[in-house]
């Protein structure tokens, strides 16, 4: 069947794009991997808690979810300050306020990110002092922190901040993604802190997603993987999985960067793009919510080169039982056999009653969680990843100019994808 523009994939960059094309009078179909829409964002339930599988911190910081926030009438919630903080320097186990490891953490994270001003003097335009920010990008995170000199508290207690923002091995990650952070934070640790992970949406991240889903007409199928992207003529030809074949003028394709490279694109993607898609990007964490018995107290626990690193009481339950998330840098070094061994050595003195997660490397239409670039990546990948090929557009938080990796990025990508399909479609 023919429409004006297909949309492959519905998370935040998906929806947003098909919104902004069906807004415009175009008819839109969507098509969709998965039972769901929302991607790496989903709410569920679980022993009766609300808890986001996936992406779940908004921040007013972040001006494209705030926009749609506001727009859907949402509201947020402020998570609480962890009473107790807890840090490893080796084997040993230091315990102090929040404010004292906090001030440990601000001087190796000051050092690190030292130069971020020149490098990145306006972060919605990464590129714009390309050679001072070249010295960074060749760098991985672990690169980066080898520079620094730091006594050895400052350098556990640095690696385990980096690992909870990198969510992949610090070897792997580029140093660029941790400024970028920070520069869209304000250039301060602890709005980088508040933006990742304080404010949540009261409703869930899904009633979001919902709201932009249904301000538009827009033919949305599931379970729909698509299989390859074809231009022929004037038309984009699109197959799905099962054979079929979906006909429109343009096509936005907006699923995660590290699996772009199972859609076959006919005539193939530049070859700049096709060296970015093998390049990927680093993220292979992740994060697992623990329900616990031990005590009344908001806890954080951060240990470098833990199965889940940085720990953190999310909900009392009452009676000493909590919610606690976990991040890890690695999801295949989580053990399902060995989750009270890894918690009692990250954070002794409590039981462990259930744990959940979803493996967001193992899934195939994601193969991460949010977009980590490896080194190089801004030099030489991200021009090029975002320059449309003819009437085929990529899109995708893992693309954005600002808030890559994040519900903020996905959207900022939906939207000019989408302001960019309907010139096309105008043009057409
Ligand atoms: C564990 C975790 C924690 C996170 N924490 C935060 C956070 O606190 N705050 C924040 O802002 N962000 C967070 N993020 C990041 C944020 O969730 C993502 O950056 C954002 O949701 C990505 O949106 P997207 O639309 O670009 O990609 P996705 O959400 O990945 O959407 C892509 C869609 O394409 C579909 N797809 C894939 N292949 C195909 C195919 N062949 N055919 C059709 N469809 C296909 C997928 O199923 C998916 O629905 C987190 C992510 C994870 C995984």
């Amino acid at each position: 069947m023919t429409h004006d523009a297909i949309v492959v994939g519905g998370g935040f960059a998906g929806v947003t794009a098909a919104r902004e094309i069906a807004l415009r009078g175009r008819s839109v179909l969507l098509l969709e991997a998965r039972d769901r829409l929302g991607g790496r964002t989903w709410s569920a339930v679980w022993h009766g808690i609300p808890i986001e599988y996936g992406g779940g911190w908004v921040h007013w910081h972040q001006p494209h979810t705030w926009s749609e926030i506001t727009r859907a009438g949402l509201k947020v919630e402020l998570s609480e300050d962890a009473q107790r903080a807890h840090w490893w320097v080796g084997d040993e186990r230091r315990e102090g306020s929040i404010a004292e490891r906090d001030a440990i953490a601000e001087r190796g994270w000051n050092r690190f990110v030292e130069g971020v001003h020149e490098a990145l003097p306006n972060p919605y335009d990464p590129l714009l002092a390309q050679e001072e920010l070249a010295r960074f990008d060749r760098l991985t995170i672990a690169e980066r922190v080898a520079e620094l000199e730091l006594d050895e508290e400052e350098r556990a207690v640095l690696e385990a901040e980096l690992e909870s923002v990198a969510s992949a091995p610090l070897e792997d990650a580029g140093a660029v993604s941790v400024l970028r952070w920070h520069a869209l934070s304000g250039y301060s640790l602890a709005l980088t802190q508040y933006t990742g992970g304080r404010v949540m949406l009261a409703a869930g991240t899904g009633a979001l997603l919902q709201a932009i889903a249904s301000a538009a007409p827009v033919e949305a199928r599931l379970d729909t993987p698509v299989a390859a992207v074809r231009v022929r003529g004037d038309r984009v030809e699109v197959e799905t999985r099962a054979g079929e074949l979906h006909d429109a003028a343009v096509a936005v394709v907006a699923v995660p960067l590290n699996v772009l490279g199972t859609i076959e694109f006919e005539p193939a993607l530049s070859e700049g793009k096709q060296e970015a898609i093998a390049a990927g990007q680093a993220s292979r964490g992740l994060k697992i919510f623990l329900r616990t018995r031990g005590s009344d107290v908001f806890d954080n626990a951060i240990r470098p080169r833990h199965p889940f690193g940085y720990l953190d009481t999310e909900v009392l339950l009452g009676a000493g039982e909590q919610l606690q998330i976990g991040f890890g840098i690695d999801a295949e070094r989580c053990d399902p056999n060995g989750l009270q061994r890894d918690l009692d050595e990250i954070l002794p003195g409590y039981e462990l009653i259930d744990a959940t997660w979803h493996d967001w490397l193992a899934d195939e239409y994601a193969r991460g969680t949010w977009a980590i670039h490896p080194p190089g990546w801004y030099t030489r990948h991200h021009a090029e990843m975002r320059r449309p090929e003819g009437r085929v557009l990529l899109a995708g938080s893992d693309l954005a100019n600002g808030w890559s990796g994040f519900i903020d990025g996905a959207i900022e990508s939906g939207l000019e994808a989408g302001a960019c399909a309907v010139l096309n479609l105008r043009g057409a």
